[in-house]
């Protein structure tokens, strides 16, 4: 019994099959039917399929939906590919404390992305009209004046670029100095543009910090051993920054890892306002190190003593590389650099060991603009070749 039953239904179906087949050939026959309705569905549905077109999108392809009204069946095709973003964009100029860029923002969506980072001005200082109290910038228009402070006393030095006085720098402070302290912007009718070297070391009082943007320079140790110091404000327009500003401050110390009790071994620079990268506070064991992107300031030594770095790739927004940035990095062999960099400290590459174990610079740029940099005071490092390797 069971095996009759099963019989006959293995005829019906074949019965079904044939008849399916002759009717799909006739369809194709046909050539111009509609919808694609009969196209021998083991469903047994003659489906009659209504299309939606799906348009592309910025970054996904396009394509068509056919749904059959009597059964429910979906199928896609026609697929028609992405569109990728059409970019308008913006540019941005710069300022006196502020980077231009361009934008470029997609007309079609919300995508966009910044670059094309161009230099601020910094301000340009009205002397001729300055008082003994204030001087003001002929671009922005923003006036800075001189307060006298009180129980205590700078000492002021003229500052000097390319032999011309341009301003002054601090060169020490005497007397009882305040918990919190904003750095003067004028003296005397000029800006005050630099601190230097040592000149705010060691006070202990010291516990807030704020430097205007008429500043384009930190000296060496700077603001060394302030053991209190926990709060900074930098502008963004400093352009040098010497070796260890921040050494004994809390902001030093927070640029190493504390695990359990003990450091980690790991190459962190300290980076302050994104932009500026000075040495942090430990050796370490890391081969490796990009440079983030935004860094615009490498202090002096930054990477002094860090023995073990073999590479090094440095970011495209890097516009200053400071004196003896690779000091003693005798283990370093390979520096990628960008040809953003406008300004070079001295023997920015120079390696203690004199045999020049640094053997390639990978450059961005042509050759003629390698040899100005190769042929520059800056470099010292003989044997390293030219590569144009990174993009
Ligand atoms: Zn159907
Ligand atoms: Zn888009
Ligand atoms: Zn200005």
């Amino acid at each position: 019994m069971k095996h009759f039953k099963f019989l006959t239904l293995l005829c019906l179906l074949l019965a079904l099959v044939c008849c399916l087949a002759a009717c799909s050939q006739g369809a194709n026959g046909d050539g111009g039917e509609n919808g694609g309705s009969g196209d021998g569905d083991p469903t047994g549905c003659t489906h009659e399929y209504t299309d939606v077109v799906t348009a592309p999108t910025c970054t996904a392809a396009g394509y068509t939906t056919h749904t059959c009204s009597k059964c429910g069946d979906v199928k896609k095709d026609t697929e028609v590919a992405a569109n990728g973003h059409t970019y308008i964009d913006t540019v941005t100029a710069p300022t006196c404390d502020t980077d231009g860029y361009t934008t470029h923002t997609c007309k079609n969506c919300t995508n966009s992305y910044k670059d094309t980072i161009v230099q601020m001005l910094g301000h340009a200082w009205d002397v001729a009209n300055a008082t003994n109290s204030s001087c003001g910038c002929t671009t922005c228009q923003t006036n800075y004046s001189w307060t006298a402070p009180s129980g205590f006393e700078y000492d002021f030095e003229r500052y000097f670029i390319n032999n011309e006085f341009v301003g002054y720098k601090i060169a020490g402070i005497e007397g009882t100095v305040p918990n919190t302290l904003k750095l003067p912007a004028v003296y005397d009718g000029m800006p005050v543009m630099a601190v230097g070297d040592l000149a705010l070391n060691d006070i202990e009082r010291l516990m807030s910090l704020e430097i205007p943007d008429t500043y384009i320079e930190l000296g060496d140790g700077a603001f060394s051993w302030c053991a209190n110091l926990s709060s900074i404000t930098l502008p963004n327009t400093l352009k040098y920054i010497g070796s260890n500003p921040f050494l004994g401050t809390k902001y030093y110390k927070n640029a190493c890892y504390e695990v359990n009790g003990r450091f980690e071994y790991v190459v962190r620079p300290l980076i302050m306002n994104g932009r500026y990268l000075m040495k942090g506070y430990l050796k370490q064991d890391q081969t490796e190190y990009t440079v983030p992107e935004g860094i615009v300031v490498i202090a002096d030594k930054a990477f002094e003593d860090y023995s073990q770095l073999v590479t090094v790739t440095l970011p495209k927004t890097l516009r200053y590389l400071g004196t003896d940035v690779f000091l003693s990095c005798s283990g370093l062999k390979t520096i990628n650099i960008h040809k953003g960099v406008v300004e070079f400290g001295e023997r920015p590459y120079y390696v203690v060991n004199n045999r020049g174990v640094l053997q390639n610079v990978n450059f961005e740029g042509t050759q003629a603009e390698w040899q100005t940099i190769k042929n520059s005071s800056a470099f010292a490092a003989r044997y390293v070749k030219y590569n144009k390797q990174i993009g």
